[in-house]
């Protein structure tokens, strides 16, 4: 599987004529490989966006909407391709791939080509015929920019409400995960999407993603990845004065109080802790527990997660499949014997998983619960992004809102509790952008998501990224 830029609507070669080895997670080995593209390749990208965007911002609504609503269709008649693409180069179970990756990217199409018809944009009026009303204009080229994780979802949630709002787009997935791009580039010349549009570059972060960052005519970034590399992004961009949303990391608190519907809680932690390996953003990392429930929580938890089958991305019975890289599968091995120089105890997990060939030199971890270790601690305050879950006790709802306030980061938290007033108050006082209370990962595309503190700025979804997406222009006018 050779991938290649897509620019001005056709398929290159990078200008480097250099491309990077793609691995599949599951076996360990190089069964493709993708553009090692530069700011060369970028400042093409940009010209073919600059091109387009006269004619994609003077696009009559119902025009825009039949090209994005088409890419919709099509990206679900390809489903099964398209997931088995993800899977393999993302390591994630194909059924996971069937059920939300893809779907939700077909979502992302096809919500952002309804929210462009019924997007709107407010006037106010003053005594004496004074009217002042606001024009929601595209900004121009937009730089997207994203993660492995949820590598088509992700990308999709940027680009459709970008091009929506009728801006032209040079985009970037991860060098890690670039098949399902590659291929929704395919997509969007199969259904005639105008040349320039849409543009795909790919390789490194450090070449490709900062030749976006620092282009001058890209005047809007949107973002989504570590905390580190937001720091990197936001300190090229700011004194540009370009229009930023990052959307970065997580440590996300799941508190458990003991009046929960515990097997509906018990079902739904075993997901917000390990699904997709742990490596969701918005995965509760964090698991507190109200002292009478600690010891059942513990037994049950700790066996059902020895149930959970790590297995290959194609064995229909994985629970957990192949994290997504070997550098990645390091990262998540050192946080864990950090947790044991720490002082925690593994109660499950805590080891690589070793499968049958073809896979035997994947990256297997197994879901790894740990308890004992203080606050303070690295492994309770940074994220490590893999399916590796800690527990504390705790006795009031003060002291657990405390615990879960007190870390760098801000993007989501769990509640779990019957009594419903009680989960409104902690909500109330919890820092994080987005809270579920008895449920996690309910998504109703319509409301902003994003983070506080270290998990970023800005927000994405509905009409807030619309509005993210264009410049308010304020008229006033007597008369
Ligand atoms: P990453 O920051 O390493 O990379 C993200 C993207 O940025 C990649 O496309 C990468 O090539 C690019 N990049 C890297 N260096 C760059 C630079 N200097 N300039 C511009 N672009 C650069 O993150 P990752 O490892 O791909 O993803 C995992 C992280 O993403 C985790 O921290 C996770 O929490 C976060 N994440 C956050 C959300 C959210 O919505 N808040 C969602 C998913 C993932």
């Amino acid at each position: 599987m050779r991938v290649l830029n897509y620019i001005g609507g056709d398929f290159h070669t990078p200008k480097s004529g250099q491309f990077i080895p793609n691995i599949e997670p599951a076996t360990g080995e190089v069964y493709g490989e993708l553009p090692d593209s530069d700011e060369r390749d970028v400042v093409l990208a940009v010209e073919a966006a600059k091109k387009a965007f006269p004619l994609w911002k003077q696009l009559p609504l119902e025009k825009r909407f039949e090209y994005l609503y088409a890419i919709s269709q099509r990206i679900t008649e390809q489903l099964d391709e398209l997931a088995e693409a993800e899977a393999r180069d993302n390591g994630k179970p194909l059924w996971l791939a069937k059920k939300v990756d893809i779907p939700r990217a077909a979502a992302n199409f096809r919500f952002f080509a309804s929210a462009l018809l019924h997007f709107f944009s407010e006037s106010y009026e003053m005594p004496k015929g004074v009217l002042s009303y606001v024009l929601r204009q595209p900004i121009g080229i937009a730089g997207c920019i994203a993660p492995w994780n949820l590598p088509l979802y992700l990308f999709t949630w940027k680009i459709a409400p970008a091009l929506a709002a009728g801006n032209t787009v040079v985009a970037k997935p991860s060098e890690i995960t670039p098949v399902t791009a590659f291929l929704l580039s395919k997509i969007c010349q199969e259904i005639d999407l105008p040349p320039g549009v849409l543009n795909i570059v790919h390789g490194y972060g450090n070449k490709v993603g900062e030749a976006i960052v620092k282009h001058p005519d890209i005047k809007v970034i949107s973002f989504t990845g570590g905390t580190e590399t937001g720091k990197r992004i936001a300190a090229i961009a700011a004194p540009m004065f370009k229009r930023l949303a990052l959307e970065l990391g997580g440590k996300n608190p799941n508190i458990i109080f003991a009046d929960c519907d515990y097997e509906t809680m018990m079902q739904t932690t075993l997901l917000s802790s390990f699904s997709n390996q742990g490596q969701i953003c918005l995965c509760g990392s964090r698991i507190f527990i109200e002292k009478p429930l600690y010891e059942r929580f513990k037994h049950d938890f700790v066996e059902r997660t020895k149930a959970m089958k790590v297995s290959h991305p194609f064995d229909p019975e994985a629970k957990v499949g192949a994290v997504v890289s070997e550098q990645h599968k390091k990262k998540i091995l050192s946080y864990i014997a950090l947790a044991k120089e720490e002082g925690g105890t593994i109660l499950t997990g805590g080891t690589e998983v070793h499968l049958e060939t073809p896979y035997d030199k994947g990256y297997y971890v197994a879901p790894t619960i740990i308890e004992g270790l203080p606050q303070q601690c690295r492994t309770n305050q940074e994220e490590i992004f893999g399916p590796v879950v800690t527990l504390q006790p705790f006795e009031t709802e003060e002291e657990v809102i405390n615990l879960a306030n007190d870390v760098p980061y801000g993007l989501s938290a769990t509640i779990w509790s019957q009594n419903i007033r009680r989960c409104m108050r902690v909500a109330e006082q919890l820092q994080a952008g987005v809270i579920w209370i008895n449920s996690w990962l309910l998504r109703d595309l319509r409301v902003p998501f994003g983070g506080m503190k270290n998990s970023g700025i800005g927000r994405e979804g509905g009409f807030e990224a619309l509005r993210f997406f264009t410049e308010p222009k304020t008229v006033t006018i007597r008369y």
